[in-house]
């Protein structure tokens, strides 16, 4: 029987077999629905053995996934997804392998938490000049971490029956033109390239199909994050369509951008697919866990500070 280090080590050393990875994750220290520990346990029954709990500018549940992992055999990663504003639109950036104690890390992500709670409070009051009331309450239910976001609005206003479920709530209430709507200045992609580092992470271009972006900007972007020290992208998305995995992988090539695979899971009632059910890498792509046997053991020596 191996341990998970050891099945590291057998797979890419490839005589043993494929793991299974899911890089992009949330709990209910940000938008997700699970405890960290029972996202822990889904994963560890859908059969994955390396997981990253990336909640949007947090790493407040990654202690408690990282103990419920060792407990399941399941590898946890640390990670974060951070805001970013990128010529003027919005960009999320992942942080894997991070070490979660690092000062330079944590108050980037804290001004972020504090960025997100004065966009809470701005929504709550546009809202309420549109004649919605008590949404900054409402959404503080259903927040129980420290990074209040959009998901946690759009849960109270499917609640009180302003909309028939997320997604519609978004469509009428939250996304840019929209009355709940309030833009935000995130961290530069420089700064967030440079906490991720600093923390000794891999800095990956999140879900790059939902940006809209032209293939010309799109260059620019990949040019821009490599030269800031950026090292992949997310090839396979739970919210990609089979088109955009392939694109992507042929923006990652084309980069030279190591490739991530992440079902960006919140809940067990989304709509797009979940972990244990996405497709695996593309060929000729060098995956952003190539070197992880190495990693793995750095992440559990980090686990064993937790005592
Ligand atoms: P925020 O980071 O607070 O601006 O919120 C962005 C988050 O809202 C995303 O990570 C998704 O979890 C969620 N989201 C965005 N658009 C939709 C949608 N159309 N339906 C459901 N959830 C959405
Ligand atoms: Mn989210
Ligand atoms: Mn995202
Ligand atoms: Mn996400």
């Amino acid at each position: 029987m191996f341990t998970t280090i050891e099945k590291v080590y057998h797979d890419q050393e490839g005589h043993g077999s494929a793991l299974r990875y899911d890089l992009h994750m949330h709990s209910l220290a940000s938008d997700g629905v699970l405890e960290p520990r029972a996202l822990v346990e889904r994963v560890a029954e859908a059969g994955i053995d390396v997981m990253a709990l990336t909640d949007h500018d947090t790493t407040d549940g990654v202690e408690e996934a990282i103990k419920a992992g060792s407990e399941h055999g399941i590898r946890v990663i640390p990670g974060a997804e951070i805001s970013v504003s990128w010529m003027g639109g919005l960009l999320h950036i992942l942080a894997l392998d991070i070490d979660i104690y690092d000062p330079t890390l944590k108050q980037g992500l804290e001004l972020q938490r504090a960025r997100r709670e004065e966009r809470a409070v701005a929504i709550g009051a546009r809202l309420a000049t549109a004649g919605v009331e008590g949404c900054l309450e409402g959404a503080r239910t259903f927040s129980s971490g420290p990074s209040i976001g959009r998901s946690h609005f759009a849960a109270d206003l499917v609640e009180r029956g302003f909309a028939k479920d997320k997604a519609a709530a978004f469509r009428k209430y939250l996304r840019p033109g929209k009355p709940g709507y309030v833009s935000c200045q995130w961290a530069s992609l420089a700064e967030t390239v440079n906490w991720i580092k600093s923390a000794g992470g891999r800095a990956v271009i999140a879900h790059p199909a939902r940006y809209s972006l032209t293939m010309t900007k799109m260059g620019w972007l990949c040019e821009e994050f490599k030269a800031l020290g950026g090292d992949g992208i997310e090839v396979v998305s739970g919210t990609h369509s089979a088109h955009d995995n392939t694109m992507a992988a042929g923006i990652a090539r084309r980069f030279d951008l190591l490739a991530s695979k992440g079902s960006d899971f919140h809940d067990p009632r989304q709509t797009w697919l979940s972990f244990g059910s996405l497709p695996p890498l593309p060929e000729n792509l060098t995956p952003v866990w190539h070197d992880w046997g190495h990693a793995a053991m750095a992440t559990g020596r980090r686990a064993g500070r937790l005592g």
